[in-house]
């Protein structure tokens, strides 16, 4: 079993390459974001209680995102892997996932981490507002408060991973194709036993 996190501030294309990544080797996709917005969509208690909080740009606290992870994880025992995309967020939740994978005998493997400047993200989140639908994704002031958290909250992490010795620092100015290579090759060594 692989274990992957996609790592990196809004707009970093961690999605995209995490879809790519999930058609090629076939791990589970978990995307938090997307289940947020799932849950909003179908106006269930959980995205009733998330929505303010993406609305403004602000992560929604961990208790609420730590219990929709359960379930997901819950539901496909027999994965080959998992693929995070925007989990995890916090120390905290790293930790609950290191335990939680530590109690299967796994650990996250591999942690890329996409370094885009943050001209290039404002641009590239406006950009995908125009077609996505997401609220959060028109509005500048919103958008900065969502670099703002990833910057406190989120980037340390980086720090967490490198002790760990799983992070890898990806260039995400490239194309995508280039990007996913890169992703892919280290990937293969992972699986080829080569890892670090
Ligand atoms: P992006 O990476 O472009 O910000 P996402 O779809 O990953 O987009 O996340 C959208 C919003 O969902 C975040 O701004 C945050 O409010 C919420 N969210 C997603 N994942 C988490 C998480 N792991 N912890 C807390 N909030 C989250």
């Amino acid at each position: 079993m692989i274990n992957i996190v996609m790592f990196g501030p809004p707009g970093a294309g961690k999605g995209t390459q995490a879809k790519l990544l999930s058609d090629k080797y076939g791990f589970v996709y978990i995307a938090t974001g997307d289940m947020f917005r799932r849950h909003i969509r179908e106006q269930t208690e959980l995205g009733r209680l998330a929505q303010s909080y993406i609305d403004r740009g602000d992560l929604v606290p961990d208790e609420i995102t730590i219990d929709m992870i359960r379930e997901v994880i819950a539901e496909s025992p027999e994965a080959e892997g998992y693929i995070f995309d925007g989990f995890p967020r916090t120390r905290v939740q790293a930790k609950v996932l290191d335990d939680f994978l530590e109690n299967k005998g796994d650990r996250v493997d591999a942690v890329f981490a996409l370094e885009v400047p943050e001209e290039v993200l404002i641009r590239r989140i406006l950009n995908r507002g125009k077609t996505s639908g997401r609220k959060d994704d028109t509005d500048v002031d919103t958008i900065k408060v969502r670099l703002e958290k990833y910057k406190t909250a989120t980037r340390p992490l980086k720090d967490y991973y490198r002790e760990k010795g799983v992070l890898y620092e990806i260039d995400g100015l490239r194309s995508i194709e280039d990007i996913h290579a890169e992703i892919s090759e280290i990937i293969d060594g992972l699986r080829n036993g080569n890892g670090r």
